[in-house]
């Protein structure tokens, strides 16, 4: 949430009769000088003001100001969201005589510009449609806001709906919802909830736990957040959001349209797009449309779409309620946003305050439904207040709706877009491209939050990580143990807690770093303790399952590696050992192949790299011994131990001949150049195409443009660089250390030429593995872990990566990790840098006609290419700006952490990158699990190994996920209904017994002659590793509706329909194991296993 307005304005609670805000009115189409000149001439001269056509209006307090608009309405950060694109305000037709109290005739004659509709029947129909927008932790944490607001507008809506029939509410935040439902809620106000929801009065949107980000979260975690709140919706009340509420997201990804759609959403509204598009889409009516987010997916994942206009979710001046009041809050000078009441008096500058703000929306929209979203942040914690007034207005309209060509009613989200729906337009089509990045105004590129609290992000994504590994090791433990050790409820609370801290930090204030402090700690302890819990279950499903270790020594540790993914994985694993000479055997005893060297942060510990190749879902266990001097000079195999080669600092070079001594790092797929007279690489061999690129890798900064008097600067959101990056070292320093394993280059960079710490680093390593299929990935990637940090402030660092590659400055980025966007640079005469920058949350790359070179990550970033053959990835920022009000809010980045993102490099023909690409991401995203643990406390329970059978998928499918969500509704829907109907008290219990399993397929249609066929999976024998199957039930994304009842509206278009995918195939018998998945689709399924 930002409010990113700086407008005209006067005092904050203004005396009447002296001016507040300078208004600009103007005819459609045509552009509006800036309010502040309007505020100045009117504070100064005359109320009413002309200038060529405009005319320029102060307002005064006893007259109400019109909603807002960028550029003229107060900046108060402490409410977000208002303000969003357009520069102008709205602006209505405008008449020589009007004066603002003469604006109902004005009305009346605008309402014979609508020839349509029936002369007895208001022409326009006006949804109010009532919110409250609540940040799950932005300037305040959770439990402040829970105690300022929440509780309040959950207790007084279900009253004030309760009371009066005809009010309405949208909510949407779960994870607010349910701390109320759990903690605060009395049985009576449940009842009336439920009544409430049965009545479709109280109508849950989106469903997720948060109104997720769209830019740096993984698909993963987006579907995770939104299974996570359906799933308590479904439980609890039957209910199954079918309409989104993405409104405050900074900018639109082509991934939520696809999940959407497969949650069985009607449709889908989003409202942070680029602040020109949408002006243009207002002026041609394009701001509802069908979007195909996805270019292989067939008609039955498109979703009607709504861009909210420049007003965005909010409706200033229309809100009784007041502000919540925060703990530590400075009353003194507080701007207390309350309107003044609805009278006789002041209802005629309501009235007209709604109605011109009505028309001028209409005449955006090629319905006469008009969708205005009554609410703002934190509001209706005084539900009766608001509707008590609103109700005057609405009644005063009603009564005169002949009159205006107005009606106006309460409506849920749903009521509007039925409306919507039988209109029978032919709608226009958007294809798969995104609207990213976000910008509010020529000078504001949201684009500095795809890098802000770096830290984070890396947290965010292990945390997803980690719940992804602990969900499938506890199914199959749940499914082949039937009387396990540890108890399967208190295991299913230990992934709960974690998918709600998973699904917490997908909020769009959390991951994206735009959050205060306070609310960090809140995301990081989160976090921590969720992960803290699923470590314990881990250990304890490793305790139950360890082998018996019998022999002599006890000594040592074993290690247990499991591999969470449903394919073999060869890999290197590394682990810290205190000693160089130890003894590793796998087993059955024998001793694996092994690397020791010195660790390169702690010079006391030793890496331990160990190869390894794990089939799907299981688990490898290595010992780990101290070598004993008896065991020296047998023969017997050891780790080798690798040897360093050290070169010196060499300093910056400004110009001059390079690559005149170059050393090599070779394995099967790569030779690496270095160059000797810069320490940096040089250029890259890729033998199979028998190709070298150049390629060398720099860290450069940004200066940060942090002055508040200076005009628009930096912030959390906002990337804004004082000019081009420039070099953020002198010196670097370079060692090579080889083995027969891995080869590791390690670059030390360093601010300044003396400088004994380096404030930049890149490890990178290349594995000298098997060349079999398995070993494939292992030898395509340099893997690089870079070191930033702390940085010096108002910095922004990037590691920029300059090949010779002729790529005419085009990027490909990703949107959250499922699809891929084509980037064409784009100049700006303002911004053009930050302009240029994309989320990457999983992968990137450039490429030439012959060569591309791919960038996969473990978490998001920013990414650009600034110049022909480059990419830079923006891993850090730290700044402070002197904006008083985010520095009373703490609202700043002064970051000075030290971060290490890891990024995987491939480099190749377009061909062989397009095959491993997506693999070579995942296998990054789930790198294997090791579980450390002392030899002596193995086996005490004696259970013994069990040999499981791996699961195993073709190449082109990954398993999403593989889960038991616990949930307690009945798969049949009219059943689930019958059951809360009856007994809506019964502690119903969880179903242990319930698999969820979603597939994806990873590969665009034609993208790969092989790996983009669709795949047909027998799950019978594909999961036989988990057990007999007894029936199989496809649903939708998050799990509540059976796909074959789940009939979402089609809406028509100008386009024909597509036929890909499954929807041109007949439908396979239900309960059938077997199943066809075609390009990029994702099926969720249920599955039941025979009892043990
Ligand atoms: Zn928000």
């Amino acid at each position: 949430m930002k409010s990113g307005v700086r407008g005209a304005r006067g005092k904050l609670a203004g005396i009447p009769g002296e001016v507040m805000f300078g208004v600009w009115l103007k005819a459609n189409g045509q552009e509006t000088p800036d309010g502040a000149e309007c505020y100045k001439a009117v504070s100064e001269g005359p109320r009413l003001h002309r200038s060529g056509d405009s005319l320029c209006v102060g307002v005064t307090p006893g007259l109400l100001p019109t909603p807002s608009t960028k550029g003229w309405w107060p900046h108060r950060l402490a409410r977000g969201g208002a303000p969003q694109a357009g520069r102008r305000p709205p602006a209505p037709v405008l008449a020589e005589e009007m004066e603002l109290r003469g604006w109902l005739p004005l009305l009346l004659r605008l309402g014979l510009m609508w020839p349509l509709g029936a002369p007895s029947e208001p022409r326009l129909r006006v949804f109010v449609v009532p919110h409250s927008h609540m940040d799950v932790g932005w300037l305040h944490t959770v439990q402040e806001s829970m105690q300022a607001y929440v509780t309040n507008v959950y207790n007084t809506v279900v009253e004030e709906l309760t009371l009066e029939k005809k009010c309405r509410f949208i909510a949407v935040e779960q994870e607010y919802f349910r701390l109320w439902w759990d903690g605060v809620a009395s049985e009576e106000q449940k009842g009336q909830v439920r009544q409430l929801v049965a009545e479709g009065r109280l109508e849950f949107v989106l469903g997720g736990q948060v109104m997720h980000d769209e830019a740096v979260t993984h698909f993963d975690d987006q579907i995770l957040q939104l299974t996570e709140g359906h799933g308590f919706l479904y439980d609890t009340f039957g209910a199954r959001p079918q309409f989104s509420w993405q409104v405050d997201s900074f900018g639109a990804s082509a991934t939520t349209p696809t999940l959407f759609a497969l949650a069985g959403f009607n449709a889908h509204v989003i409202s942070r797009i680029d602040y020109n598009l949408k002006e243009a889409m207002q002026k041609n009516q394009q701001l509802q449309f069908v979007w195909r987010g996805s270019r292989s997916l067939s008609a039955q994942q498109e979703i009607f779409t709504h861009v909210l206009d420049q007003f965005g979710y909010c409706s200033e001046g229309f809100n009784w309620d007041g502000e919540a009041i925060f703990p530590g809050t400075p009353l003194n000078g507080m701007y207390l946003q309350m309107q003044i009441p609805v009278t006789e008096d002041s209802i005629p500058n309501f009235t007209s305050l709604l109605l011109n703000n009505v028309l001028t929306r209409a005449s955006w929209f090629r319905t006469p439904h008009v969708l205005w979203p009554w609410g703002c942040d934190r509001e209706f914690l005084n539900a009766s207040l608001q509707f008590a007034n609103m109700d005057i207005i609405m009644e005063y309209i009603n009564s005169h709706a002949s009159e205006f060509n107005v009606s106006m009613e309460y409506a849920t989200l749903g009521d509007y877009f039925r409306a919507v729906h039988s209109d029978q337009v032919a709608w226009q089509v958007r294809d798969h491209h995104d609207f990213l990045p976000y910008s509010s105004d020529m000078h504001h590129a949201w684009t500095g939050f795809y890098a802000s609290r770096s830290g984070l992000k890396a947290l965010a994504r292990r945390a997803s990580a980690l719940l992804y590994a602990g969900e499938s090791m506890f199914t199959r433990h749940l499914l082949l143990a039937p009387h396990p050790h540890l108890d399967p409820a208190w295991g299913l609370q230990q992934l709960q807690q974690l998918r709600w801290a998973v699904s917490e930090v997908q909020h769009h204030d959390a991951i994206t770093g735009t959050h205060a402090l306070k609310v960090d700690d809140m995301f990081v302890e989160h976090l921590s303790s969720g992960m803290q819990g699923v470590h314990t279950l881990m250990a304890s499903i490793i305790q139950d399952r360890s082998p018996a270790h019998s022999g002599p020594e006890s000594a040592g540790r074993l290690a247990v590696v499991y591999n969470p993914l449903a394919w073999t994985i060869t890999t290197i694993i590394t682990m810290t050992v205190d000693f160089p000479s130890v003894s590793i055997t796998d087993e059955s005893g024998r001793p694996v192949p092994a690397q020791v060297q010195r660790s390169k942060e702690t010079p006391s510990a030793y890496d331990l790299h160990v190869l390894t190749t794990i089939p799907g879902l299981s688990y490898r266990h290595y010992s780990i011994q101290p070598r004993r001097s008896s065991q020296e000079g047998t023969g017997e195999p050891k780790p080798s131990v690798a040897s360093t080669q050290q070169f010196g600092r060499r300093l910056r070079r400004r110009g001059g001949r390079v690559g005149r001594n170059l050393v090599p790092v070779v394995n099967d797929c790569y030779i690496i150049f270095l160059d000797l007279d810069t320490n940096l690489m040089h250029s890259v061999w890729e033998r199979q195409s028998n190709q070298k690129v150049h390629v060398t890798q720099r860290f450069m900064e940004y200066h940060a443009i942090t002055d508040f008097s200076k005009g628009p600067f930096a912030d959390n959101y906002v990337f804004r660089p004082d000019g081009r990056a420039e070099p953020a070292w002198e010196a670097v320093r370079m060692e090579i250390v080889a083995g027969p394993l891995v080869t590791e280059i390690r670059q030390d960079f360093y601010r300044e030429v003396n400088d004994s710490e380096p404030t930049f680093a890149i490890y990178s390593r290349l594995a000298h593995g098997p060349q079999s299929s398995d070993g494939e990935l292992l030898c395509h990637r340099i893997e690089q872990e870079y070191r930033v940090g702390p940085l010096e402030l108002d910095r922004e660092a990037i590691l920029r990566t300059s090949t010779d590659l002729n790529t005419g400055r085009v990027l490909y980025s990703d949107n959250n990790g499922y699809q891929m966007q084509r980037r064409a640079y784009r100049q700006d005469p303002w911004n053009t840098i930050p302009w240029n920058y994309y989320p990457m949350v999983q992968s990137a790359f450039i490429q030439s006609r012959r060569s591309r070179l791919v960038l996969l990550s473990e978490q998001a970033h920013g990414v650009s290419s600034q110049g022909n053959g480059q990419v830079e990835v923006l891993l850090h920022r730290r700044l402070v700006n002197n904006d008083p009000a985010k520095i009373i809010a703490d609202l700043t980045l002064n970051d000075t952490s030290v971060v290490h993102p890891v990024f995987w490099l491939l480099l190749g023909s377009r061909n062989l990158t397009s095959g491993l690409r997506q693999r070579s991401g995942l296998a990054l995203q789930h790198r294997p699990v090791v579980m450390l643990r002392e030899m002596s406390e193995t086996a005490r329970r004696g259970s013994g190994s069990r040999q499981q059978e791996a699961v195993m998928l073709p190449p082109s499918i990954h398993l999403q996920i593989l889960s038991i969500p616990g949930w307690k509704y009945s798969s049949n829907h009219t059943e689930h209904l019958r059951t809360l109907q009856k007994d809506r008290n019964r502690a119903a219990k969880a179903d242990l017994r319930r698999v969820l399993l979603r597939l994806q397929h990873l590969y665009e249609v034609e993208q790969d002659p092989v790996l983009s066929q669709p795949v047909t999976v027998n799950l019978q024998s594909v999961l036989r590793g988990l057990g007999s199957l007894v029936s199989v039930e496809e649903r939708s994304l998050t799990g509540t509706w059976n796909v074959s009842e789940m009939h979402r509206w089609t809406w028509s278009t100008r386009d024909p329909p597509r036929h890909r995918g499954s929807s041109s195939q007949p439908p396979p018998p239900p309960g059938d194991p077997e199943v066809t998945i075609y390009p990029k689709e994702i099926r969720t399924f249920f599955i039941h296993f025979q009892e043990q």
